[in-house]
């Protein structure tokens, strides 16, 4: 059966009385290029096999025993099994708008869907509970383990994927289990008498009923995300293993100075904030969410974008406490801090956050997957060193096919599944292209609807080519960011040089467009050297070498007969662009010059005098060869750098 595409919005769709300077587009198609390919993987290898990765850890097996078909024990001791199932199920829904989606795998597609629709159904109590963890293993029990429960996360989920199937495709089946759930929810909490004045140890919800606020208009929806953006910060969930501020409850939103706690917990709540935030206009949230994600980008974000320093309780560290072998990166928080930086850059129309969407989809999102779309990784570390022994731990240096954890592979599939609604925005007066990605997109103005046709081989090539198909009557400006690593771009319309001023971040031409008026953004694309703050003490003293938007790294694979730790880069040379590397799919390599060092001054120990040091030899000469960091640990295994110290 062939699928309906209704195609009216992605995962925020905005009321007409949103408070934020741009709008999502109208309808996007992406069509070529890196991302089309990596969607592709994506829709065809990742998202089939999630429907057997998922019956194999007995995710579907616990909803069966919550439904009373089948027999025997709750599988692994998580309690948020559901939700795995869930993200896997949006993604489901993000590709049934995909164009290319082959009428088989939709047909294939649709039956899985239909079959976990009716599981749902029979899994969900009359009064619309449902959440398979505590209906077989605590039954009666509800809404009474909130620390750890995730009982509000897992419904957070499923509200998600109920308003991606109802936005691609129509089908109002999963809403309807959705909307009982979220019922039962506005019924339960509150601080009237009789109800549970309480909030999830895990932040989802928020914006999960924000959203379904958005596609049913129902009101109580948005008044409960916005009582437990409220009431979290106030201890009802007590202190926990890690503290109060694991799960953001030891201030109130509105008072808190810095991004704390569980790295994924923090950032989702921040994404519903900024969608309470977007329906209700509170100046005082708006307030926080500037702060905090200034606070975070600042001093809490490594140069992938990647989030989170601490592995013991997946969690922010210190300001500038970013090491690079023991980083936490968890995938999910890569995907979070998108969520929340697409809102703000709805919310405020400031070219900083799409900045670091861009930073964090090339680098700390993506290397979460293998380059086949098989393998998975938890947390991303910056470094791997010469002589690591694998220790068997989920969450370690190698990615996998699957984890008893399983929160990152289904965020991961629905993340690209629905990308192309990451890439333009609009508002009355602007067309804004803040992502260079390949397709066909529509944003609305004032005068109507501006189509515009992408074509780049961005980020290989910097040249942006935009044919603006439809071009409404009337003055209108188009925008285009202007990343913070690029130097001296340069702008044409119709082949003449545009002489206008780059505004924070954008590039804006405001004329009278006409149909197929054509755009072309050049990025000059030179390979480059960064360095970090020095109290960044684990990158002192050391570079890290980007192209464009990626980052790169060492890997010993492509620089043998060294030991990575004992490689120096030469600044003084300028880095090149090296041969494609086609078994990473087709990548640029970064080739540049470096030394071994010796270890003349090499004792028992690792430590000698200062003087000693300084006599050092500075090694022989060495070509380095780096790749992009996404596409790091799809070969064999070994050491693997982003941060080289300088010779
Ligand atoms: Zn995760």
């Amino acid at each position: 059966m062939s699928q309906p595409r209704k195609r009216s919005g992605g995962p925020v769709r905005l009321t007409t009385s949103s408070a934020t300077a741009l709008r999502p587009a109208i309808t996007s198609e992406i069509t070529g290029g890196m991302w089309a390919h990596r969607r592709q993987i994506n829709r065809d290898v990742s998202i089939p096999a999630g429907w057997n990765r998922l019956h194999q850890a007995g995710n579907f097996h616990n909803l069966e025993l919550a439904a009373g078909r089948t027999t025997g024990d709750y599988v692994n001791d998580l309690p948020f099994l559901d939700s795995d199932v869930y993200k896997w199920l949006e993604a489901v829904a993000w590709a049934f708008a995909d164009p290319a989606l082959d009428s088989s795998l939709a047909d294939l597609l649709r039956h899985w869907l239909d079959e976990t629709e009716r599981l749902l159904r029979d899994a969900q109590q009359p009064d619309g509970y449902l959440d398979s963890h505590f209906q077989v293993r605590f039954p009666g029990e509800r809404f009474v383990q909130l620390k750890w429960g995730h009982e509000l996360y897992c419904a957070g989920h499923l509200i998600q994927a109920a308003v991606a199937l109802h936005r691609t495709t129509d089908d109002a089946g999963l809403l309807e289990v959705a909307r009982l759930v979220a019922d039962l929810v506005v019924n339960t909490f509150g601080m009237q008498p009789g109800k549970v004045d309480g909030v999830c140890g895990h932040p989802e919800i928020e914006t999960a009923l924000v959203e379904l606020y958005r596609e049913t208009g129902a009101e109580p929806y948005l008044a409960q995300a916005r009582y437990f953006v409220d009431r979290r910060g106030h201890g009802l969930l007590g202190d926990g293993r890690f503290g109060r501020h694991y799960w953001q409850d030891h201030v109130p939103v509105r008072d808190a100075a810095s991004v704390e706690g569980h790295a994924v917990r923090q950032l989702y709540l921040l994404a519903g904030v900024a969608d309470v935030y977007a329906e209700t206009s509170d100046a005082e949230l708006l307030e926080a969410l500037k702060r905090l994600w200034a606070e975070m980008a600042a001093s809490k974000t490594y140069l992938t974008g990647g989030i989170g320093a601490h592995h013991s309780d997946e969690a922010f560290g210190d300001p500038y406490e970013l090491p690079n072998e023991r980083s936490y990166c968890e995938t999910c928080a890569a995907i979070s801090s998108i969520m929340f930086s697409w809102r703000m850059l709805m919310i405020t129309g400031e070219a900083k956050y799409a900045d670091l969407m861009e930073r964090t989809l090339y680098n700390g999102l993506l290397a979460g997957l293998s380059l086949d779309g098989q393998r998975y990784i938890y947390s991303n570390p910056l470094q791997v060193r010469d002589g690591h022994v694998a220790r068997g731990n989920d969450h370690d240096y190698e990615r996998v096919e699957w984890f008893h954890c399983a929160c990152c592979p289904p965020n991961v599939m629905r993340t690209l599944a629905s990308l192309e609604h990451y890439v333009v925005l609009g508002s009355d007066t602007r067309a804004v292209l803040h992502q260079y990605l390949s397709g066909r997109y529509a944003a609305g103005v004032a005068g109507g609807e501006v189509w515009m046709e992408v074509a780049t081989d961005y980020p290989w090539d910097g040249t942006v080519t935009i044919r603006l198909a439809e071009a409404p009557a009337g003055r209108w400006e188009l925008a285009l960011r202007v990343p913070h690593w690029a130097e001296q771009p340069t702008l044409t319309v119709n082949g003449t040089p545009v002489d206008t001023a780059l505004t924070d971040g954008w590039w804006v031409v405001s004329r009278e467009w006409n149909g197929g008026d054509e755009v072309v953004l050049v990025l000059p694309l030179e390979p480059r050297f960064t360095v970090a703050d020095p109290r960044l003490d684990v990158a002192r003293g050391a570079v890290a070498i980007e192209y464009g938007p990626l980052v790169y790294c060492l890997e010993a694979v492509d620089n043998p007969g060294h030991r990575l730790d004992d490689l120096t880069v030469d600044i003084a040379v300028a880095p090149k662009v090296g041969p494609v590397n086609d078994s990473l799919g087709g990548v640029a390599t970064i080739r540049t010059a470096g030394r071994v060092r010796p270890r003349t001054s090499a004792s028992w120990w690792p430590y000698t005098s200062a003087d000693a040091r300084a006599r050092d030899e500075l090694g022989e000469s060495v070509a380095l060869t780096a790749v992009p960091y996404y596409a790091w640990g799809n070969r064999e295994p070994g050491a693997m750098r982003i941060w080289v110290p300088t010779t």
